[in-house]
């Protein structure tokens, strides 16, 4: 570890557009919502957002179009203490936007348009290479190119900055991204599609991280929602409890989850000390609507776990 104590972001930014509503609608269905909001979401920003609200001091490599949209989210991150020079307003491509229906169980269906996001090309990474390469840690999702996040985590690699990958949305990855990987966040669909294993309980948990082990990662965290995590560090694993509280909406529990868990690691707390942050700053995100208008701040975190 090199205790910068810096963390670079690299992902996506959609404008995300919520409905509030009893039920999905299946084909061919009209439904009426009975609650809209537009807040700003994609999974990148959401872990930027969350780790540098909860105290990290974060860079974030992104791309968004050169819309009012992207102009609005670039000021929202600016105002949230992020670093936002890596990221690049793109002509001709949209802000990416996420269309999510919220049924009345706080399940959440969403259909995404990659627009910018899709211009977060290999070369654009290469051209951060100091961001990452001066960075302690690299997080990292999968709603950027393939290619850009495998180049993201050989720079990474190259300059001995830690790779963290939440590994959603879940999609299949090649050994060599995996390998490397030091520290992989599934949640247990993306488990089940990385290993095969079908997380139910504690002992597929285990069995899906020996598998993640075996290809080189050393730590695996599988989050289980409001159960918490199965946290396995090099084959020795244990269930770590989340906190009990109403939930009125999941979007961003994830995310939250991975900012917060990144910004405890780069303070150098114990890694179960770090899930209990994390879990506390999931927890509260959970009982309020919406991606980053959920996440919380760092007083609120430490209220929460007093
Ligand atoms: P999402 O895609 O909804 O953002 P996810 O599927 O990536 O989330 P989960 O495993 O559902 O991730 O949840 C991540 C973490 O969020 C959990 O480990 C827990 O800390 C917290 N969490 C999720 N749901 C709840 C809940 N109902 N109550 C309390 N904490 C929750």
């Amino acid at each position: 570890m090199k205790n910068t104590g810096r963390l670079a972001v690299l992902g996506s930014i959609n404008a995300d557009h919520i409905i509030n509503l009893v039920q999905f609608p299946r084909p061919g269905e009209t439904v009426i919502g009975k609650q809209y909001q537009v807040a700003f979401g994609g999974k990148g920003a959401n872990q930027a957002v969350a780790a540098g609200r909860s105290g990290a001091d974060v860079a974030f490599i992104a791309c968004v179009g050169h819309d009012d949209t992207g102009e609005s989210i670039l000021k929202q991150l600016a105002d949230d203490g992020i670093d936002v020079t890596p990221v690049a307003i793109v002509d001709g491509e949209s802000t990416g936007v996420a269309l999510i229906f919220v049924n009345g169980e706080g399940e959440n269906s969403i259909g995404i348009y990659a627009g910018a996001n899709a211009a977060l090309s290999p070369e654009r990474v290469k051209q951060h290479h100091q961001v990452i390469a001066g960075a302690d840690a690299l997080l990292i999702q999968l709603e950027s190119p393939l290619d850009s996040v495998l180049t993201a985590a050989r720079i990474a690699r190259q300059n001995k900055t830690q790779v963290i990958l939440n590994p959603a949305p879940a999609t299949e990855l090649s050994d060599e991204l995996l390998a490397l990987v030091d520290m992989i966040t599934p949640n247990e669909t993306e488990a089940q599609i990385l290993t095969g294993v079908v997380v139910k309980n504690d002992d597929d948990a285990a069995k899906a991280a020996g598998i993640l082990h075996a290809k080189g990662i050393d730590r695996v965290l599988i989050t289980l929602g409001r159960r918490g995590v199965w946290l396995s560090e090099r084959g020795c694993g244990q269930h770590i409890p989340g906190f009990d509280v109403a939930a009125v909406d999941t979007i961003g529990a994830g995310d939250t989850f991975n900012g917060a868990l990144m910004t405890a690691l780069l303070e150098q707390q114990t890694m179960t000390g770090s899930v209990r942050f994390a879990h506390a700053a999931a927890a509260i995100a959970v009982t309020r609507h919406g991606a980053q208008p959920s996440v919380p701040w760092r007083e609120e975190i430490e209220r929460f776990l007093q």
